[in-house]
C-alpha cells in the first residue's frame, strides 16, 4: 500500500536514536560518546541497570554494565564513567541527549559502542509495544547530529557551515573569520532579502492578475518602475556582499604573494630576509630556482602564501640557451603572477662597471608580465634591490633612489609613489649579523608595512559610501559567508540582473525611464524575482528550497560524531 512507499529513510527519520564516538579515535584519557534521539534514558537505565536516573544537565558518576547480562564484576564495562543527560529541547541537536565520557582506551570504548547497539534488543524485549526495526538506534552518519540540529531549528545553514569552518580552522585569522558566521546575522540578512523579493514579487502579481479594469493608485509603469527601484537597491548589496565574501575566503585561504623578476634580481634573498629563516635557496646561478616554492607565511597578522619563482629573462637577450626547464620554470612563474593577488616585481641595480648603477635597466620579459599583471587588475608593488650597489653617501643616495623611483613609474604606468621601494636585502642580512645599526637595515620593514598597507586596502570591505544606512560591522559580516553561499548569492543576482533587464532598467538608467508604452513581460519578470528568491532559501535551507540538495553539499564534509 501507500504507506509502504512512504516509509522514512533511515537517513533522515528522526525517530531512530543515534550514537557516535564524538572524540578522535586512539588513545587517550577520556573518550566521550553522544547519543541523541528518544531512546537516551531508556539507554542509560539498561547500562546503569540499579542507579537512580541522572539529574537532568548535571554531571553523575556512573558504573555502566552489559545490559544483556545481569550487572555483576564480570558484566562491568566501565567502573566509573561520567554520564551527562540533556532532556529536548534546549540541547545540541534538539532531542534527548546523552553523553557519556568514558574511559579512553579503545577496548573501552568499543565496548561500551557494543553495549549501546545490543540496548536495542533489551529495550525491545521490555516494550513489545516498540515494532521499529533495527535501525532503533544505531551508528550516527557523519554530521547526523548537526542535521539533525538543523531539522530541529537550532541551528540554520550558516552556522553549520560557519562550525564546519572552526573544526578547520587552523589559523588565528581562520578562526576569527568561523566564528564571525557562528551567530544568526547572516542568516537574518538573506531572509530580510528574501522577504523583500517576495513581497517584490507580491506586487507585480497583482498587476498580473487585475490588469485591465482595476484601478491602482499608481500606473503600471510605475509600479514596475518603483519595484525595479527596490530590485536595483537589493542588486547593490548583494553585489558588495559577495565581494566582500570573496574578500573573506581570501584571508581564509591566504593571500597569494608571487615574486616576479629576472634571474638574480634578488627574489630569493628578498623571500628569506621576510621569511626569516633560509626558506628558498640563495644562489648566484641563474635559474637554479626553477620550480615555485611557496611558503606560507604570517605577515603582521595576515596569512599570505609566497611563492618564489624562476627568475624572467628573454631568451632573445641572451646569448647562451636557456635550457627547458628554465624557460617551462619562466612560462609558470607568468602564470602564477596572474593568479595571485599581489605582485611583488623585485628590479635590481646594476653593477657600477660596464653599466650606471643609476640607471635602470629592466629586462623586457619582465616588463611585458608585469603589464599583463596590470592588465587583470592585480595590485603592484614594486621593490628595487641591491641598492647598496649606489655611489656615494647616504644623502646622494636618496637623489639616486628617487630617479629610479621615477624611472619605474615611467615603465609601469599607474604606480603610484608609496608602491615603490628602495630595498637592499644584502644591508638588511649584515644588519641582522651585526645586531642592527639603523632600526631598518636595508629599508625592508618599511617594503612590508607597504605590502600590509596593500593587504589592507585589498580586504577592505565595500559598500561604505555616503548613502549607505549600514556601519563597517555590517558589511564585514560578509567576510565570513563560505564558498557555497556565495554562489547561491551569484545566481540570485543574475536572476535579479535579468528582472531589471527585462523590466529595461539598466544600470545608468533612472528607473522613471522605464518605457512607458514598452511591452514588459510582468509574468516572465516576476519569475525571476521568485527564482532569485529561492536561490537565497537555498542558503539557509528554508522558504522551500530543496533541503535534501543543500545538505548534502554542507554535510559532506563533516566527520562522524559531528
Ligand atoms: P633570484 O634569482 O632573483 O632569486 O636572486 P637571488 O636571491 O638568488 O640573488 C642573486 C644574487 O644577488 C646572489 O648572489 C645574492 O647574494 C645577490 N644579492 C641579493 N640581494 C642583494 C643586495 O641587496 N645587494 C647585493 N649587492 N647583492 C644582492
Amino acid at each position: 500500500d501507500d504507506l509502504s512507499l512512504s516509509s522514512p529513510s533511515v537517513a533522515l527519520g528522526t525517530d531512530s536514536t543515534i550514537y557516535a564516538l564524538s572524540t578522535a579515535p586512539g588513545r587517550a584519557a577520556i573518550a566521550i560518546i553522544r547519543i541523541s534521539g528518544p531512546a537516551c534514558l531508556q539507554i542509560y537505565r539498561a547500562l546503569c541497570p540499579r542507579a537512580r536516573d541522572p539529574k537532568q544537565r548535571m554531571a553523575t558518576v556512573r558504573a555502566l554494565y552489559d545490559p544483556t547480562q545481569a550487572p555483576s564484576p564480570n558484566t562491568l564495562l566501565d567502573p566509573s564513567a561520567l554520564v551527562l543527560y540533556f532532556p529536548s529541547p534546549r540541547t545540541v541537536t534538539g532531542e534527548d541527549v546523552l553523553e557519556l565520557h568514558v574511559h579512553g582506551g579503545p577496548a573501552t570504548v568499543k565496548a561500551v559502542l557494543n553495549a549501546i547497539e545490543k540496548c536495542n534488543d533489551v529495550i525491545k524485549s521490555e516494550h513489545d509495544n516498540i515494532s521499529q526495526s533495527s535501525s532503533f538506534i544505531r551508528y550516527a552518519e557523519p554530521g547526523e547530529f548537526t542535521r539533525r540540529a538543523f531539522m530541529n531549528d537550532v541551528l540554520d545553514l550558516p552556522q553549520i557551515e560557519a562550525l564546519g569552518e572552526t573544526l578547520n580552522a587552523e589559523t588565528e585569522q581562520q578562526r576569527r573569520l568561523a566564528v564571525r558566521g557562528a551567530n544568526t546575522t547572516l542568516s537574518a540578512r538573506y531572509e530580510d532579502w528574501r522577504q523583500q523579493l517576495l513581497y517584490a514579487r507580491g506586487e507585480l502579481e497583482a498587476l498580473i492578475d487585475f490588469s485591465e479594469d482595476q484601478h491602482f493608485d499608481e500606473s503600471p509603469q510605475e509600479l514596475i518602475g518603483s519595484v525595479s527601484a527596490q530590485v536595483a537597491i537589493l542588486r547593490q548589496q548583494i553585489r558588495f556582499h559577495i565581494q566582500n565574501a570573496s574578500k573573506g575566503e581570501l584571508l581564509r585561504n591566504g593571500i597569494k604573494i608571487a615574486l616576479l623578476g629576472a634571474p638574480n634580481a634578488g627574489k630569493s634573498s628578498l623571500l628569506n630576509r621576510v621569511v626569516g629563516k633560509e626558506a628558498a635557496i640563495v644562489s648566484t646561478e641563474e635559474g637554479t630556482t626553477r620550480d615555485i616554492v611557496d611558503v606560507g607565511i604570517d605577515l603582521g597578522g595576515w596569512y599570505c602564501k609566497i611563492g618564489d619563482m624562476a627568475g624572467l629573462r628573454s631568451s632573445k637577450n641572451e646569448r647562451e640557451k636557456i635550457g627547458a626547464v628554465e624557460l617551462e620554470g619562466i612560462r609558470r612563474a607568468k602564470q602564477r603572477a596572474l593568479e595571485s593577488d599581489v605582485v611583488v616585481v623585485v628590479l635590481s641595480v646594476q653593477e657600477g662597471e660596464g653599466g650606471s648603477p643609476s640607471q635602470l635597466t629592466v629586462d623586457p620579459e619582465v616588463v611585458e608580465g608585469v603589464h599583463a599583471c596590470q592588465e587583470h587588475g592585480k595590485s603592484i608593488v614594486v621593490a628595487i634591490n641591491k641598492t647598496d650597489r649606489l655611489p656615494g653617501s647616504v644623502n646622494t643616495r636618496d637623489e639616486a633612489v628617487a630617479s629610479l623611483s621615477k624611472q619605474v613609474q615611467a615603465l609601469f604606468k599607474g604606480l603610484t609613489d608609496d608602491r615603490v621601494f628602495s630595498i637592499s636585502c644584502r644591508e638588511a642580512e649584515r644588519g641582522t649579523e651585526l645586531g642592527s645599526l639603523t632600526t631598518d637595515p636595508g629599508n625592508i620593514q618599511s617594503f612590508l608595512q607597504g605590502l600590509i598597507s596593500v593587504f589592507e586596502e585589498i580586504a577592505r570591505p565595500e559598500g561604505i559610501h555616503e548613502n549607505d544606512m549600514h556601519d563597517i560591522s555590517y558589511w564585514e559580516d560578509s567576510l565570513g559567508v563560505t564558498h557555497r553561499q556565495q554562489s547561491n548569492l551569484k545566481q540570485c543576482l543574475e536572476h535579479l540582473e535579468r528582472f531589471l533587464y527585462e523590466t529595461k532598467t539598466t544600470e545608468n538608467n533612472d528607473t522613471d525611464m522605464v518605457n512607458a508604452e514598452s511591452d514588459v513581460d510582468i509574468v516572465t519578470a516576476a519569475e525571476n524575482l521568485r527564482f532569485a528568491a529561492e536561490s537565497l532559501a537555498q542558503i539557509t535551507g528554508r522558504g522551500g528550497a530543496d533541503v535534501e540538495d543543500v545538505l548534502g553539499v554542507v554535510f559532506e564534509k563533516f566527520c562522524v560524531g559531528k
